[in-house]
């Protein structure tokens, strides 16, 4: 009890005081930035979240290009956070830049298609397979147009997540487990509707409680992501997914696949590099490059069927929408990203760079004898204070640690090295260089060095 994850609290106590010294002290500017402006937002922040990052105050950001961020104080980091996951693919990406520039002053937003448009539909196709694409603004959006579909499809009410899960801010997947029980999760601000009229929650990895859900003959669809990456990192067992997709073919359920994180494990996907086999494909945030886009798609037999129900719905709103979505800045971004910026020799740098940052984090953690371990998908990796690996959500709830790891990312921040809040993941760009990893993981052994010695 004396220790948090192999840390003795004492010393994560001191350590967690002097970095949070350190970081207020080297940026008076964007502190006194704050002082004078943050009070026109709620909260003193533009989106709320962001009063979670864990430094004393947040920087204001000057610019960011490729794999760098520089704040108005100067301090210019090795960004490994990428706007967790928007911008993967490295801060304006120069093809994507250009094709924002060139849209700019061609019109924002229509309600009308472009010949580019066009061009992003069949790149869409080549990258992730013969889907029926849609285009929304964010993941969120296309995980809950997904779902629409999947109920319209099936006329089944509920959708079966893992508990863990994260889709984004989509009411029906904001479930939890308790004690066997499908719930809404205790934070949800204003909940009101019965979630677990709308969902069945059950633990990754447990093909048996899956089929038990099925069973009920209630279940739409399974949305689930390749790899749990909002739960620590969790992965598939050997045949879990070849598991779901048996089992919801045999109880004619549909499986979403959402690719908006695991989009870092190649060239597809994780869909395209371990062959999945969805019926609906959702990928959003960096898909665009950077540009808020997200993207859906139905397999043949599922736009068949969506069809069907279309046709069979009174005319009026269909639930699915929003007026700035398919905008020709959105097809541009797209275009440009899928064509240019998203290429396997970009995957090949992105995995051979995050590769080396696993062993390097591994390394270290092995040197200071730490109950921790290390998870890599593709250009993902994320460094978890507790004893791996983890199968399923309950076992990652219990291996978060946030005192602790709140005062490694300031501390990490402090050194030069800026990875995603919240968790301990770290993204590795198409042009993030071997000095900025390797400075990243003498940055995490000069922490554990202290934490531990
Ligand atoms: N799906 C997954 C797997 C996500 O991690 C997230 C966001 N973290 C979303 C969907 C939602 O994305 P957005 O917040 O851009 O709507």
């Amino acid at each position: 009890a004396a220790c948090i994850a192999g840390v003795h609290k004492d010393r994560l106590a001191a350590f967690a005081e002097a970095e949070a010294k350190a970081y207020a002290r080297a940026r008076p500017k964007a502190a006194e930035a704050l002082r004078n402006g943050a009070g026109h937002y709620l909260s003193g922040v533009p989106m709320h979240w962001m009063a979670d990052w864990p430094m004393p105050h947040l920087p204001l950001v000057s610019h960011a290009k490729g794999s760098v961020i520089q704040d108005i104080d100067g301090h210019r980091l090795d960004d490994f956070c990428l706007g967790d996951t928007g911008s993967m693919f490295g801060h304006s990406p120069a093809p994507v830049a250009k094709a924002i520039r060139d849209q700019a002053t061609k019109g924002l937003t229509y309600m009308l298609p472009t010949e580019a448009a066009l061009e992003a539909g069949a790149l869409l196709t080549e990258r992730f397979g013969a889907f029926k694409w849609q285009i929304a603004t964010t993941a969120t959006d296309a995980n809950r147009f997904a779902l629409r579909v999947a109920r319209a499809i099936t006329n089944r009410p509920k959708v079966l997540v893992f508990n863990g899960c994260y889709h984004g801010t989509v009411d029906e997947a904001m479930v939890t487990l308790d004690q066997g029980r499908t719930i809404a999760r205790p934070g949800l601000m204003g909940q009101f509707a019965d979630l677990s009229q709308s969902a069945i929650c059950v633990e990754f990895n447990d093909l048996t409680a899956v089929e038990a859900a099925l069973q009920t003959g209630q279940i739409a669809a399974i949305l689930t992501e390749p790899v749990m990456t909002n739960s620590c990192m969790v992965l598939p067992t050997p045949g879990f997914h070849q598991g779901l997709r048996e089992l919801t073919r045999k109880y004619n359920a549909l499986l979403i696949i959402d690719e908006t994180h695991t989009l870092s494990s190649g060239l597809g996907g994780y869909t395209a590099t371990h062959g999945l086999q969805p019926d609906i494909f959702v990928v959003g945030k960096c898909v665009a490059g950077g540009l808020p886009t997200a993207v859906w798609g139905l397999t043949a037999p599922t736009a068949e069927a969506y069809a069907k129900a279309n046709a069979n719905r009174p005319a009026g709103h269909s639930g699915m929408g929003t007026t700035l979505s398919a905008n020709p800045l959105q097809f541009a971004a797209l275009k440009a990203n899928l064509a240019e910026v998203m290429t396997a020799k970009a995957y090949n740098h992105m995995e051979k760079g995050a590769k080396a940052l696993a062993a390097g984090l591994s390394k270290s953690i092995a040197k200071h004898g730490a109950p921790w371990h290390v998870v890599r998908v593709g250009a993902r990796v994320e460094f978890i204070c507790a004893p791996g690996p983890l199968t399923n959500g309950s076992e990652a709830a219990h291996a978060h640690q946030p005192q602790l790891e709140a005062a490694l990312h300031t501390g990490l921040i402090n050194r030069g090295s800026l990875i995603a809040p919240f968790h301990n993941m770290m993204l590795v760009s198409p042009v993030t260089s071997p000095a900025q990893i390797n400075r990243l993981i003498r940055n995490f052994d000069a922490i554990l060095t202290q934490l531990f010695s």
